[in-house]
């Protein structure tokens, strides 16, 4: 099997996101890509999480992101 371009797809989405994460942490406008909702950070006790109002973009930020 041949998995090169579901790689090659799955890292760009991958950096996709990081540069996304890193606009919304700079405090920037950012809207989603799907619904076009803003993009906001919510916190709670153990986690930040970037999300656009429809839950369609929704990224859990570990440590490894926040650098
Ligand atoms: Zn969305």
């Amino acid at each position: 099997m041949d998995f090169s371009a579901l790689n090659k797809s799955a890292a760009n989405s991958f950096n996709q996101q990081k540069s996304l994460i890193k606009k919304v942490l700079a405090g920037k406008t950012v809207k989603c890509s799907n619904c076009k909702t803003l993009i906001s950070i919510k916190t709670s006790v153990d986690s930040v999480m970037i999300k656009c109002e429809k839950n369609c973009t929704d990224i859990k930020l570990d440590a490894e992101l926040m650098k």
